[in-house]
Formats: C-alpha cells, structure tokens, sequence
C-alpha cells in the first residue's frame, strides 16, 4: 500500500491503545500519515471495553447511593473530582457520558 500523501511505502504497524489491546494500522515513515481501518479500529475498542467492563458495589454517599469508579477508568477517562457527567437511563442499565 502506498500513502495517498507522499506515495512512499506504507509500513505495517501496531499500536498499544491500553490493556495490552493492539491496533493494526499502516503508517507512513516519510510523512507521518497514518491509516487505520475502521473494522480494526473497532474490534480494538470493543476489546478494550470489555477489558474496562467490572462489577462494581453501590455504596452510601452522604444520604444517597453511589459507585466508585475503579482506578483504571479515572485514568484511562481522565475523571477529576467535581466534573459533571451525563447520567443516561438505557433499556439495559445506565449509561455515563463523560464530555
Ligand atoms: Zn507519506
């Protein structure tokens, strides 16, 4: 494969997006440009959230309930004490959107 930029060769390569889960893509040397395909890219993040999915205990925050996130995810998601996230009622569970 050749790159659509500069059209030297593209080099096969592997990337390490977390959890030891590897994205394939091609990438080119010359001028940095960089192919993933999305079915790859895909496979990658359904195995990283699997690899993120834990059961977590709900337990007593003041006079309510709440969860505590596990270490990994704060990282990964980068979550900071007091930032607001979207809590969504899906047909399955709840579903949090971190913006
Ligand atoms: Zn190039």
């Amino acid at each position: 494969m050749k790159c659509p930029k500069c059209k030297s060769e593209l080099r096969n390569v592997t990337f390490d997006v977390g959890y030891g889960v590897n994205v394939e893509s091609s990438h080119c040397e010359k001028c940095g440009f960089n192919i993933t395909e999305d079915n790859k890219l895909n496979a990658a993040v359904t195995s990283l959230q699997e690899h993120m999915s834990k059961e977590i205990k709900i337990i007593k925050v003041g006079n309510g309930l709440g969860v505590r996130f596990p270490n990994e995810v704060v990282k990964s998601l980068n979550l900071k004490k007091g930032e607001e996230i979207l809590l969504k009622p899906e047909r399955n569970g709840i579903k949090l959107v971190v913006e």
